[in-house]
């Protein structure tokens, strides 16, 4: 780990060490540029990855598409692996690439201020330190910040709550009445993994989710051999999961009546495991398939029909003492309480820490909902980019294909910079921001995210924010670089006023070798 210095400057900051910060750090190694830091709030990398560990958490994107281009994997045991088995794939990715020496872990920042005179980012992370970035590149990602909703009485509960990405372990939920709060992606691995062992599980469902079935299997020896022996098998794997999602985003973006016929399939493979016509009725959502996010799995529904579960069909409401009471009047009496409630997506807490160039936060320039250049670049925030920024999510296949798609950007803005010469900003033009994010908003009319639940994807004003309706090749394009026309460039009053160390890119330096070394390290 580099050493903390007064007045440091760098010359890039990534904040986060998820897959976004990185694939940020990996590609500006390989572009030849060295000095920068990526701040990381924990002590490990991972980000989301590192920190739900909840029973049961495991990615519902096939492993294969759901990693690295850079550093393929020949040996993820399952199609959809476990969390573990993806926080120690970016551990693998930290250590091969040669990122730990510029990884700060425990330095959560505090504020980010762009100074308009010197042309650089002023960030202050935990304990006050202090540093200076030409660039910074924001990958704290939405599924970052725990929300749990406010419920009247919670605060006087007096049994165990915790939410599922801050999972206490060391709580032992045997034998105990659980209640568990919500029926997202989170809470339906949770149930079916704790439902053995507690002795009541109580689940508290608002809007039922629709549900299909979890083509999941371990992945062979004989694959694994393959996949690392001869590359192209690795690659033809990945395009095909990759392709067969490419095709069905026109369903979700264009024709959301199509996927009509999902929800039969859903339904019958609810119909396999809830025998009880009356269970069936509560868990049968009224939406069309897709607008929330479609879940997978094999054994939610087993678990939910096991008698020692109960399905409230309604949201906690209320807590009176230990006695939680949903908004149809059901009470249960529980010992502890998993919050499965998601995450501050749409009014990320970063946002009230990074200010631009009127002093005004990323927050309050977000009032009116989330909205970036090509998902990068917020006017009046020069040199900053968000990686996963607003409407840049997929619902149907792996978001490392945006994140690299977005890195291809970062870098090209890095050049850009590099070529316009001397001390100098981009900032996105105000009328560039906005035609970009209509051409969003009118394409969104007709998507099935638009079609009347409730989401995640939707803000307060809702509006959709957060999904890309297109395909990832389109993303990719629209991405692969930095227009200068959408740009207001900005010089500093006096060049070279403040102390910066310029890295000129110089193209895919190490490239081969790095990647070489991850395979090495993987058929190892
Ligand atoms: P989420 O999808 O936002 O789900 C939150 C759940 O909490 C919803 O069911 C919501 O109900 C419910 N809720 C909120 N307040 C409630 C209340 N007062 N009473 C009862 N229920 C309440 O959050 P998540 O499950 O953590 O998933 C977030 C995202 O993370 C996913 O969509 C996915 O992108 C990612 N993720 C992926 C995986 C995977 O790959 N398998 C696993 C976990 C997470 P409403 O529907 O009524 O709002």
């Amino acid at each position: 780990m580099a050493a903390e210095r007064e007045h440091e400057h760098v010359r890039v900051a990534v904040i986060g060490s998820g897959f976004g910060g990185l694939g940020a750090a990996v590609r500006l190694r390989r572009a030849g540029v060295t000095d920068f830091v990526v701040l990381e709030r924990r002590e490990a990398v991972g980000g989301t990855w590192h920190d739900n560990t909840y029973p049961g958490c495991a990615c519902d994107v096939p492993s294969h598409l759901y990693s690295f281009s850079f550093a393929p994997n020949p040996e993820w045991p399952r199609n959809f692996s476990g969390q573990e088995h993806i926080r120690a794939y970016l551990e693998r990715v930290a250590d091969t690439f040669g990122l730990r020496q510029h990884i700060r872990f425990n330095s959560e920042v505090e504020l980010m201020s762009w100074d308009p005179e010197e042309l650089h980012w002023t960030i202050t992370t935990g304990q006050g330190r202090q540093l200076t970035a030409d660039f910074v590149v924001s990958a704290t990602g939405p599924l970052s910040d725990a929300k749990i909703p406010e419920i009247p009485g919670l605060e006087g509960f007096g049994g165990k709550v915790f939410h599922t990405a801050q999972w206490d372990h060391d709580y032992d939920l045997r034998g105990k009445r659980v209640a568990v709060i919500g029926t997202g992606a989170s809470a339906i691995q949770v149930v079916p993994a704790i439902q053995p062992y507690v002795e009541k599980l109580t689940l508290f469902q608002r809007t039922p989710a629709w549900v299909m079935p979890r083509a999941d299997r371990k992945i062979t020896r004989l694959e694994k051999l393959l996949h690392s022996k001869v590359p192209a098998t690795r690659y033809l794997r990945r395009q095909l999961l990759w392709g067969i999602r490419e095709l069905q985003v026109s369903a979700f973006a264009k024709h959301p009546n199509v996927l009509g016929l999902l929800e039969k399939l859903a339904s019958s493979h609810m119909k396999r495991s809830v025998k009880d016509a009356g269970l069936r009725r509560k868990l049968t959502p009224e939406y069309r398939i897709g607008c929330k996010r479609i879940l997978l799995s094999n054994n939610y529904y087993p678990a939910l029909a096991e008698p020692n579960v109960d399905l409230v069909a309604s949201g906690l409401k209320e807590v009176r003492g230990n006695t939680l009471v949903a908004s149809d009047g059901s009470e249960a009496e529980v010992d502890a309480i998993v919050f499965g409630t998601g995450f501050h997506v749409t009014d990320m807490p970063i946002a009230h820490r990074v200010k631009g160039a009127d002093g005004m936060t990323l927050a309050e320039k977000w009032t009116g909902g989330m909205e970036a250049l090509r998902g990068c670049s917020a006017s009046g925030f020069p040199n900053f980019m968000t990686v996963i920024g607003p409407n840049t999510g997929l619902g149907n296949s792996s978001m490392i294909l945006i994140i690299e798609a977005q890195l291809n950007y970062m870098i090209d803005y890095v050049k850009k910079l590099d070529a316009l010469g001397g001390k100098v900003a981009l900032d996105a033009r105000p009328e560039a921001v906005n035609a970009w994010n209509a051409h969003i908003q009118d394409r969104m009319r007709r998507s099935v995210w638009n079609t009347g639940c409730d989401s995640w994807y939707l803000d307060a004003n809702g509006r959709n924010t957060t999904v890309w309706p297109g395909t990832t090749a389109e993303f990719r394009n629209v991405t692969k670089e930095v227009r200068l026309e959408e740009y207001e460039v900005r010089r500093a009053a006096a060049q070279g006023s403040a102390a910066s160390s310029r890295t000129t890119v110089t193209g895919a330096a190490g490239r081969g070798s790095a990647t070489a070394a991850f395979h090495a390290a993987e058929e190892g």
